[in-house]
């Protein structure tokens, strides 16, 4: 397939109808083959689960071109076990975690013209998701489900370099303690919006939550993981039964120890230590890692010596090393690239 004409470098993050997304459906207790189709609109019914009661879950990987010219994706085995964990806790049918995999090869493959070149800084950002599909009206879970994988392509996250950003500690909660903020569901999505609304009336680019029985340790913000570098260089993230177990977190403190040599550290952060940290970054498939500069916490700030200018040098360190594994540049651990074609 011929690439699209697209002006890649000038795209933003939004949604493009691409040619064909994958659908499967679960129906008498069991998933139907799946199929490929270019139809892109969804038809359920008015009472749908998902309309009614939020049953729905979902997932986010992009595919792009390495240096040596293949389509591939990161980690997609890890997409499919935590959408995996996301049904379980939703009382959702899982999806077979291979049939994931092939299902996101096959849409990559059907879609092949919308993936970016390589150093466009675009990506095709695709998006496996999972609703109730049939009538709830009283308060169970659905009986058929639907699984969906479309993809869209997406202009580079940091257009003319990565700023550090300033994010402010929210007054809201995204979390309970045993509730659903380890997995990834919408719903954890629609009661973060008020809060990023306020946020981002107030100047600030993002919220730092914290956990909401005791407010004093440091959780996430609404989309991506915390991590910190100390005054002596050791990699810190918080460790919380209501993070979601970010992908690009999981790699960089992998990164970090095997390759970097640093030490690392997965622990409760109090937000009395955060003044102390050197550097902040936050982590996601989107930005990788979007450098954070400063936090306002109700008056006082905390500066971080890495500034409002760069990257700190260790969160450059660590975000060279994962986009030079992800582009190939870079050899990485076994299994981590999943080649498309
Ligand atoms: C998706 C998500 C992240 C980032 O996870 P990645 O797998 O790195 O993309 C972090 N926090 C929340 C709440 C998320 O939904």
């Amino acid at each position: 397939m011929e690439k699209k004409n697209i002006d890649w470098a000038n795209l933003g993050f939004g949604y493009m109808e691409t040619d064909k997304r994958f659908v499967s459906n679960f129906k008498d207790g069991k998933w139907d083959d799946g199929v490929l189709t270019e139809d892109s609109k969804v038809v359920i019914s008015e009472c749908a689960g998902v309309l009614q009661y939020a049953q729905t879950i979902f997932e986010g990987l992009k595919a792009y071109t390495t240096e040596d010219g293949k389509i591939v994706c990161f980690r997609p085995d890890l997409n499919a076990s935590r959408l995996a964990d996301s049904a379980r806790r939703l009382e959702m049918p899982v999806f077979s975690e291979d049939r994931f995999v092939e299902a996101v090869v096959d849409t990559v493959k059907a879609n092949i013209g919308y993936v970016p070149p390589y150093g466009s800084g675009a990506t095709l950002y695709i998006r496996p998701y999972m609703f109730g599909s049939n009538p709830v009206i009283g308060v169970k879970p659905a009986d058929e489900y639907q699984f969906r994988i479309f993809c869209t392509p997406v202009g580079p996250y940091f257009k003319g370099g990565a700023k550090p950003i300033t994010i402010k500690v929210s007054d809201f909660d995204r979390a309970a303690p045993h509730g659903t903020g380890h997995i990834k569901a919408g719903l954890n999505y629609a009661m973060s919006l008020h809060a990023i609304v306020t946020a981002h009336q107030e100047g600030f680019d993002e919220n730092m939550y914290l956990d909401a029985a005791t407010r004093t340790k440091v959780e996430e913000t609404g989309g991506a993981n915390f991590l910190f570098v100390t005054k002596d260089g050791k990699v810190v993230t918080p460790k919380s039964n209501s993070i979601l177990p970010s992908i690009t977190r999981r790699s960089l403190m992998v990164v970090a120890k095997d390759i970097l040599g640093l030490e690392v550290e997965e622990r409760e952060v109090y937000f009395d230590e955060v003044k102390d940290f050197a550097e902040c970054g936050l982590c996601g498939t989107a930005a990788v890692i979007s450098p954070v500069g400063k936090i306002y916490d109700h008056g006082k700030e905390i500066c971080f010596p890495s500034g409002m200018e760069e990257m700190g040098p260790v969160t450059k360190k660590l975000y060279d090393t994962l986009t030079g594994i992800q582009m190939g540049r870079i050899e990485g651990p076994e299994g981590w690239i999943k080649v498309i074609q």
